[in-house]
This record gives C-alpha cells, structure tokens and sequence, in this order.
C-alpha cells in the first residue's frame, strides 16, 4: 500500500478521528524482527532486561553532549571530557547496567575512556559548534506520531543540515534506513525552522537534510549517505505505513529465529515456547525459605568442595606411602582400605585407530554410538526434524537436576 492508499483509507474512514499511533525506527525494525516482541515490548509494556551495551552507549552519547555543549569555543579540555565521562559512568551500578561482573564493567570503562580520547585527538582543533545536539522530536504525519532523536545537527545556511549518528556498537557496517526516517521527518518539522530562527536570525521556507552520516565511535569511521532520493523515501515510508496497519490491526504473530529468540527476553511469555518447560534465569522471588535453602546448600558446597580438596591430597598421600611400604590394603578402625589401580587411556589420533581396527576386521568389535554422540545429533539443528525425532523417540528422556555455583 502506498502513503496514498492509506490516506484515501483514513479519510474514507471518516469522521472518527483515531489518535496517532506512536512510532520510530527502532519500533519499525523490532516489528520487522518479531511482531510478538514488538507486543511484549510496546502493547503489554513488559520490561526488558537492563542491557550493558545500552549503559555503555549512553555514557559514550552524554561524553560527546558534554563535549560539544558550548555557545562558543574554547571546548572542554580531553580531561574535562573523561572526567565527565567517569562522573556519568559512576551514576548507577554495574548490576543496574546489566553487567555479568564488575571486571566487565571495568574493562567497558577503560574501553569507553579509550574511545574518547581516541576520538578527541583525531578531531582536536576541529571542533565546531553544532546546531542541536540530542535532538528529540515528534512529528505527526499519515496518522503517526513520529520521534526521532538526533545526536548531532549542523547547519550549514539556508535551511540545510546535516545529521550524525554515533554508533558505539561493535557492527561497523550500516544501512541508511534510519537516516530516510531523520531526513523525512526533520524535513516537515516545524520546530526545527523555529530553532533556525531562534539560533541563526534565519527564516527558511524548509529545511534540507543535505547529508546524514553515521560515526563509528569504536573505529573512528565515518559513513557519509548523502540526502535519499524521493523514490527512496517513498519506498521506506510505504514499509512504515504497512507496519503500522498491521499494528493498529493487531496483528502480533510471532516470528521465531535463531537470533531473536537467543536474545529475546519474552521467551518465557512467547506462545512459541508455551510448549517448553521453561526456566527464567532469575526473577525477583521474595520467600525466606528458599533464601535459607540457598544460604544453607552455598554453606555445605563449600565445605563439601574443601572435603573433596582435603581427599585428593590424602589420596596422593597414601598412594605415596602404600608404595614404600610395598602394600596393597591396609585395616583401620574395621575398615579395609585397598589400593586398585585403574588405567586412564587417551587416543589422540582416533582416525588412525579406527584404521587399524578396520585393517584387521576389528572394528565391529568397538564401533558402538556413544551416548554424547547421539545426544550431538537430537540436539544438531542442521539435520532434518524429522530424523532427529526418529533418534529421540527411541529414547528415555529423564531429568537429572544439578547446581552450578559461580
Ligand atoms: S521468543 Fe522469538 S518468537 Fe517469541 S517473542 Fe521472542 S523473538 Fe518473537
């Protein structure tokens, strides 16, 4: 359907004024990816869990605000930029941030400090001011309420700008998706022609985003994109119209993949895994008694590790001194203790085994599947469902439940 089509079909609709429905990129991508997530995520508004890569981006984005945030030169100093930096990373905990461990969140630190300066020495001299920074705004246009934020906007005079994007991400490779969405809706925003007035004395009739670039913080890499062709933009605003018909008709299907899914916080919800016993990592769980249960079962792991510590060494002990007394058992307290030896046996070149067996018609006598590697083939997902259920119907599945303590 194209941004016509859609128009015709609102006002055919008549009367009955719907509200805008909210929408950006990263709404229109993550309904792309699975519109069951987009669902869990900006319907059921369920919350995701707190992502490392975010903290550490925004810490990148307020250092480069910080840096850029005069009326007019001098710039902070590399030192004032890295304090700032250290000030905002320091604002919430590594746990709050999502980190695994404090050492991750040291070494993004570091890596963060080192991006900066890397970033501040290669510009140095060349700092400019800039028009707008972090620049957040909502335009409404074919019944969406559209925000874009923009990091940074240039101008260049008569109603031209130009828009960066700072990536911190490790994928240096970009796609100028995002930067049609910046150029068609910084195009019909009507604050932005205010603040050129406000800023430059100017009264522009438009604005013109003349080039959008994104800038690889990590890489010092920029990529230029210069302004998208009305074809272009026509194409990718017919895309955004269809994802948002098919949100406003709540069409919410899931749409499992081995990438989403992995990284999906929802799977617990997802009608997809209803099926699938499965285990949220952690959540919020208020009740003394397993509190005490876990305490108690750390408590007795730990001795249970240091007993098991104290037998090995025993056990190399008395190895030692059953051979220098030349003895194969020894009676303490009733009990008889026996020395038995047991041959730990490694093959490392198994092919040339195999060889040999066949060579002397010896190989039926060992070639037998072993368990890991039947286990390696139910759980292969390049083979075909079909012969993977085959295997594993004939199997007796039982569940075995362990604790790994970290
Ligand atoms: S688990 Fe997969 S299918 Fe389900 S919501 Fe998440 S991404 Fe979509």
């Amino acid at each position: 359907m194209s941004p016509s089509d859609f128009r015709k079909k609102r006002e055919k609709a008549g009367g009955k004024k719907t509200p805008p429905l909210f929408f950006s990129f990263s709404r229109l991508t993550l309904y792309e990816e699975c519109p069951q997530k987009y669902k869990f995520k900006y319907v059921d508004k369920i919350p995701e869990k707190p992502k490392p890569y975010f903290a550490f981006g925004h810490s990148i984005h307020s250092a480069l605000e910080f840096l850029y945030k005069v009326k007019s030169p001098p710039f902070p100093s590399l030192r004032e930029v890295l304090d700032f930096f250290e000030k905002d990373w320091n604002k919430i905990s590594w746990i709050e941030k999502g980190y695994s461990t404090e050492e991750k969140h040291m070494q993004d630190f570091i890596e963060g400090k080192r991006m900066i300066e890397a970033y501040y020495k290669k510009h140095m001299g060349k700092f400019t001011v800039p028009f707008l920074l972090e620049y957040t705004t909502d335009v409404e246009v074919d019944g969406l309420k559209v925000r874009i934020v923009a990091d940074k906007i240039d101008y260049t005079g008569e109603g031209k700008i130009i828009i960066t994007d700072y990536k911190t991400g490790k994928d240096i490779k970009r796609s100028p998706e995002q930067l049609y969405m910046y150029q068609k809706i910084c195009e019909l925003d009507e604050a932005l022609k205010e603040k050129v007035r406000n800023i430059y004395g100017e009264k522009v009739e438009k604005i013109r985003a003349e080039q959008m670039l994104f800038y690889h913080i990590p890489s010092l890499t920029e990529h230029k994109f210069e302004r998208a062709s009305s074809e272009e933009i026509r194409k990718f605003w017919s895309r955004v119209l269809n994802v948002s018909e098919r949100i406003r008709q709540e069409k919410f299907e899931p749409n499992p993949g081995e990438f989403q899914c992995k990284f999906c916080d929802f799977r617990q919800y997802c009608p997809i895994f209803a099926n699938e016993e499965y285990i949220p990592q952690e959540r919020k769980v208020k009740s003394t008694e397993l509190e005490e249960a876990a305490k108690k079962f750390l408590e007795i792991s730990e001795k249970q590790k240091k007993i098991e510590e104290e037998v090995e060494i025993l056990k190399s002990k008395l190895v030692k001194l059953f051979k220098k007394e030349q003895i194969q058992s020894f009676s303490v307290e009733g009990k008889e203790i026996k020395l038995v030896r047991r041959d730990k046996w490694v093959f490392d070149d198994r092919e040339e085994i195999i060889k040999i067996l066949k060579e002397n018609n010896l190989y039926n006598r060992v070639s037998r599947p072993l368990m890991k590697e039947i286990l390696n083939l139910i759980n292969d997902s390049t083979l075909p469902n079909s012969i993977r259920r085959k295997i594993s119907d004939k199997g007796k599945k039982t569940e075995i439940w362990n604790f790994e303590i970290e």
